[in-house]
């Protein structure tokens, strides 16, 4: 960076002499102080080749095998960069025993030793660029460290034996090693991310590597003690190579400004409403060809003609009460059926538009940015219909497909039961066939929406005597079938989205079997495989709009101290905006992967657990930034946001359950990716 965009003579030549490797040419940064170091120089003679500096500094980042270190020093007020060679007389560069030893900081004292001008640093934003480079350097060799200790950690308990067991098949082992790559992947989204901004020179890249240099080195730190604990003894020994990458994710840490403090300076630069930073935008970052950029023509002009009148205004308002609002989303799921602009990802013979990756990215983005409601229909769009054209018989897909894209069916997902969540295929509804009918008897429960939907996809035992993954069915029942009761559970929050459904007697034709009986437990598979590489763009979007709406919140209530927002609400805030950057960055990477034709890999259980536990995070900062105000509830008179944090911080709990819970995420992970040995209870079927 210096050379690029200092120049002058001394500065291509020192240039020449790094990359020939001839010397080691060290940039004098402080641990401490960045580039304020406090030298000054005096000029002696020739106005490049004849200088004096002086001044002291006791922990230059690895100085101590520099043979010439480039300091920065003032002349009357102005910092300017000067090369001192190490062998001159007036130089001691001592080698300081350090946390990292195989990245030794130095002392060094120039007692007016000869220097020459290398060129003025003048502007503070030459400083701020150094700094900045060598705090993504940093971040980047976090990152390694992180990378090997999980590495090492995921080796070691396939090997380790004990109790009889390796100690990779221990969820006290896997469970960690998921949250280590986790934090891994984090890490490496967020360098990624910077290094990015940075070449594009984007206005966004200084908080972008303020953020890379927190969330990398905590993670990093994070991670190598769950490997040294996961290690046990030898984890604590000088000879195994554990402390090394310890020593290296710490030092990182600590060296040009540590977590929190980074945090509190991102904070800074966000608790403005009128700062609040732009996202990647999707559509941009993936790479897509002539015909997608005019599919995101096509699409928006569609929307510009077909999204009711006055959308996207201040003005505009949409219906209030639950049944209005189902209406007003189950018209327009209507109007974008009849548009083609729903289902994209479906085969065109289906109704759907073949989209490629990038095209559901631009449609997906495009909804968002112009606040589109999720469907009503979108359980039958995502799970039901990609099923049926899998398995379903051809007239079962022309008696449904149609009416999913429409939103004339809403579907319901019957899986879970009172005593089969985690562990699915305990699942005991049973179903008998009797001639050409199918007959239902047993309970639901958990079922999202079944009180608004008019069909229920159904997990049942259709054959009792098998193996607990065999004799199951996927059977579509009509929810206003006789003999269903659907009866709604009051939830944490005080409403009712979920349901208990009750089945006695249901008689079905058997033609409402979805795919070959007794393989639903295949069929299924195929069903919680189709969520898409793109979700994230949805749940990102809503994270983010939470997110503005608390900073919003924020600055609304100045009354927190009397200088502003406690400086640790204003971390929190900085992490949660890390936080939403992450979802996104990781969710842009898994396209990547995807797009070049690799296999997706863990992306959507990392997004999961990840994705779950910060928004209960988020919700839970909300409240705390209300403080007492908080404890008011709607209807209350001075409840912020008429309530709807509380509201939002009861239903977060869900976060972590619905979809698959933290913990049975944690075992895909560790076992999936990670190779750990299964549960040993883990019965029959892959997860
Ligand atoms: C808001 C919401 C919406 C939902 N919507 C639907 C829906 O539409 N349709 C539907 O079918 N279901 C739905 N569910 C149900 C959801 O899928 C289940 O709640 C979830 O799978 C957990 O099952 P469970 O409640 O029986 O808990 P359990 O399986 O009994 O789990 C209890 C605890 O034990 C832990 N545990 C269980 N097994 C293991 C293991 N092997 N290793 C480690 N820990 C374990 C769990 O992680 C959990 O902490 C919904 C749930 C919620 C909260």
């Amino acid at each position: 960076l210096l050379f690029e965009r200092v120049g002058g003579v001394v500065a291509m030549e020192l240039a020449r002499e790094l990359v020939s490797g001839m010397k080691v040419v060290a940039c004098g940064i402080s641990a401490s102080r960045g580039v304020d170091l406090g030298m000054t120089a005096r000029q002696t003679g020739d106005p490049v080749a004849h200088w004096t500096v002086t001044g002291s500094v006791t922990d230059l980042l690895e100085a101590a095998c520099a043979g010439v270190l480039v300091v920065p020093a003032r002349v009357d007020g102005v910092t300017h960069f000067f090369a001192v060679s190490a062998e001159e007389a007036g130089v001691t560069i001592g080698d300081q025993p350090s946390l990292d030893p195989s990245q030794r900081l130095g002392s060094i004292t120039l007692n007016a030793a000869p220097a020459r001008l290398v060129g003025s640093a003048g502007d503070a934003g030459l400083q701020a660029a150094v700094v900045e480079r060598a705090r993504l350097l940093i971040a980047a060799q976090a990152l390694g460290a992180a990378q090997k200790a999980l590495n090492l950690t995921s080796d070691y308990a396939k090997q380790r034996v004990a109790f009889g067991q390796p100690i990779g098949r221990f969820q006290a082992i896997k469970h960690p090693l998921a949250d280590m790559l986790v934090r891994v992947e984090n890490a490496r989204s967020a360098v990624y991310h910077a290094a990015w901004l940075l070449d594009e020179r984007s206005s966004e890249a200084p908080r972008a590597v303020l953020m890379a240099k927190a969330v990398a080195t905590e993670n990093a730190v994070k991670v190598v003690h769950q490997a040294i604990q996961c290690h046990g003894g030898i984890g604590f020994t000088w000879e195994h190579d554990l402390h090394l990458h310890l020593r290296r994710a710490k030092a990182a840490e600590l060296a040009l400004g540590r977590p929190d403090d980074l945090f509190d300076a991102i904070g800074q630069t966000l608790l403005h409403p009128s700062a609040l930073s732009a996202d990647l935008a999707p559509a941009a970052a993936v790479s897509k060809g002539a015909q997608d950029s005019m599919f995101y023509d096509d699409f928006r002009a569609w929307l510009d003609e077909n999204l009711p009148e006055g959308w996207g205004t201040s003005d505009y308002r949409m219906p209030r009460g639950p049944a209005e609002r189902l209406e007003f989303a189950r018209a327009l799921q209507a109007r974008f059926a009849l548009g083609n602009w729903v289902a994209i990802h479906w085969p065109r013979e289906f109704g759907g538009r073949g989209a490629t990756l990038a095209q559901q990215v631009i449609f997906n983005s495009e909804l968002v940015s112009r606040g589109v409601p999720q469907m009503p229909g979108h359980r039958g769009l995502t799970i039901v219909g990609p099923t049926l054209i899998e398995h379903g018989t051809p007239e079962q897909q022309e008696r449904f497909l149609e009416r999913i894209r429409s939103g004339e069916d809403l579907w319901a997902g019957g899986f879970s039961e009172p005593e089969a969540g985690s562990d699915l295929a305990a699942l005991r509804t049973r179903a008998v066939i009797e001639g050409a009918t199918v007959i239902v008897n047993g309970q639901k429960i958990w079922t999202s929406s079944a009180h608004w939907c008019n069909w229920i996809y159904t997990l049942v035992r259709t054959d009792p005597d098998s193996p607990k993954h065999e004799g199951i069915s996927v059977v579509a029942i009509p929810l206003d079938s006789p003999g269903v009761v659907v009866r709604p559970i009051r939830q944490i929050n005080g409403i009712s989205t979920f349901n208990e459904v009750f089945f006695e007697d249901v008689r079905v034709p058997i033609d409402n079997i979805i795919g070959p009986l007794n393989q639903g437990w295949t069929v299924n598979r195929t069903t919680l495989s189709h969520e898409h590489f793109t979700l994230f763009i949805g749940s990102q979007a809503r994270y983010r709009r939470s997110l503005d709406d608390i900073i919003a919140m924020a600055c609304d209530r100045p009354s927190m101290t009397p200088s502003g927002i406690a400086p640790h609400l204003r971390g929190r805030i900085a992490r949660a905006w890390a936080t939403s950057q992450l979802i996104m960055i990781n969710g842009l990477r898994n396209v990547a992967r995807v797009q070049a034709g690799r296999p997706p890999g863990a992306a959507g259980s990392i997004a999961k657990v990840f994705g779950q536990e910060a928004e209960k995070d988020l919700f839970e900062l909300a409240l705390d930034i209300t403080g007492p105000a908080g404890l008011l509830d709607r209807g209350a008179d001075g409840a912020v946001g008429r309530g709807k944090w509380l509201f939002g911080y009861l239903g977060a709990r869900a976060a972590t359950i619905g979809g698959g819970t933290s913990e049975i995420h944690k075992n895909k992970i560790a076992e999936g990716v990670l190779g750990m040995p299964r549960d040993l209870w883990a019965d029959g079927a892959d997860h």
